[in-house]
Order: structure tokens, then sequence, then C-alpha cells
């Protein structure tokens, strides 16, 4: 039957693209209902098993938004690094808890722009980064950036990810699972034999939590079931 998760049942995303335009605009026009005010509660439940009781992280924040996690995590002492495309977001990001800035352009990459105080921004696409320019990271915050990629990109977004991390690192991925021939995305389902196929031959994988998500959004998006399923994936 259609509609059983983790199938092939995602033959009516595969092919769909969210402009880098497309982004920008949810931003002007204030269309973001991905955006969490008060953080993630999955990510505090499981921060231990992002940080395994090192202290002083380099954690990476991909496809960042405003998440207000990146404060967090700077305020416990650990060294954050962001990638977006927006700058309103990032702008809106250091407003919205009065933090000082500045702004430099990124000489590796064309165009592109990093805003840092104790939390380092950069405003380009997550593409143009590189180990040379961003060093690795020891833990990764993935929420709405895997889910947010065009699905045809998925393994490019991957293998840039392997590049990115230090051995021993954890990665905290969080995907969503409903039923894709109902709702375009984004954010789209990303099943976890993807996920396998992905990841699993540079990490080791562990689904941590499915927590139901449903919300009268989702109804409105014409879903009948919403799930988060948070990952850890151990860099080997
Ligand atoms: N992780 C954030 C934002 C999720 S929405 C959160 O949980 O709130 C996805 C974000 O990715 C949007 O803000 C969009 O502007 C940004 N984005 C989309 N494609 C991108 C790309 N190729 N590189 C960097 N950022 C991108």
């Amino acid at each position: 039957a259609s509609g059983v998760p983790g199938g092939s049942d995602v033959g009516s995303q595969k092919d769909r693209v969210v402009s880098e335009e497309e982004w920008l605009r949810k931003w002007e026009t204030g269309n973001v209902g991905f955006h969490k005010e008060r953080g993630h509660p999955l990510l505090q439940k499981y921060l231990d098993v992002l940080l395994n009781g090192r202290t002083g992280l380099r954690i990476f924040f991909p496809l960042c938004g405003k998440a207000v996690e990146m404060k967090w995590l700077a305020d416990m002492g650990h060294s954050v690094v962001g990638v977006e495309v927006s700058e309103q977001a990032l702008r809106e990001f250091f407003a919205e808890h009065g933090l000082q800035y500045r702004e430099e352009p990124v000489p590796e990459i064309s165009g592109a722009k990093n805003a840092s105080g104790n939390i380092s921004l950069y405003c380009c696409s997550i593409y143009s980064l590189s180990s040379s320019i961003v060093g690795k990271f020891d833990g990764v915050w993935d929420r709405g950036a895997l889910v947010a990629v065009n699905p045809r990109d998925r393994q490019r977004y991957a293998s840039l990810m392997v590049t990115l991390m230090e051995k021993n690192s954890s990665y905290l991925l969080v995907t969503v699972s409903y039923d894709p021939n109902k709702h375009k995305g984004p954010p789209f389902y990303v099943p976890e034999s993807e996920i396998k196929s992905l990841f699993g031959n540079h990490f080791e994988i562990k689904c941590l939590q499915k927590v139901d998500d449903f919300s009268d959004k989702h109804r409105q998006w014409g879903l009948d079931y919403f799930l988060e399923v948070l990952y850890v994936l151990k860099f080997l």
C-alpha cells in the first residue's frame, strides 16, 4: 500500500526543488512557521548525547535559520558555527538575542559574509563551505536542515557533512515522517532506509526517539499523522 513509511513512496517529492530565492522570500514575508521560539525539546532532552561529557566543543548548525539553540550552546561555553542563505535570518538572530557582531567578507567564497561574536554565522549556501574554511566539528545539531535540502541534493549534503566531522563526533539529526503523497514539503520526508544509505558508511546510526508532533498546521497541509524522528550518528 502507498503511505507505508519506509517504502519507495517518496517518488512524489524526489524531484521537488525549492530555490534559494524562495527561501529568502519566506524570510521576507515572515513565512517561517518552522522557527521554534522556545527551542527544540529534543535537544534539551538529548544534550548529553551530543556533548558526551565534553566541554568547549565546536558545534555546527547547518541551515541554521535563527535557531535559538545556537544561543543555548554558546552560553554553555561551546563555540557555535552556523550557515544560512538568508541574511535577514542572521540579523534577526543577533537582534533578538541582543548580541553584538561584526560582519566580514569570506575571502574564499565570493559574495559570502561571516557575522561573528561568540557565535560565527556564515551567510551563504552550505555547499560553498569546506573544512578548510570552517574547520571540523565535534557536534552537529541538524533540525530543519537535511529535511529542508532538496531531495536530489541529499547525497551531496551528506558527503559534505562527513568532511566537516571530527572523529568520534556526535551528530543529532531530526527528520520528519508523514505521507509524502499528501504534502509536497519542505520539510521533506526522509525515510530511515535513506538515512542508512546516506550516512551508514561513515556513521554508526541509532534512532533515539519518535515523537508525535501532529498539529493543526499539519492537518491544514492535508496530513493525518506527523512524526519527528531523532537519530544520533556517531562518526567512526
Ligand atoms: N534549522 C532552522 C531552520 C530550518 S528552515 C530551524 O530549525 O529553525 C531551513 C533554513 O535553511 C531556512 O532558513 C533557509 O533559508 C535555509 N537554507 C535553505 N537552503 C540553504 C542552503 N543551501 N544553504 C544554507 N541555508 C539554506
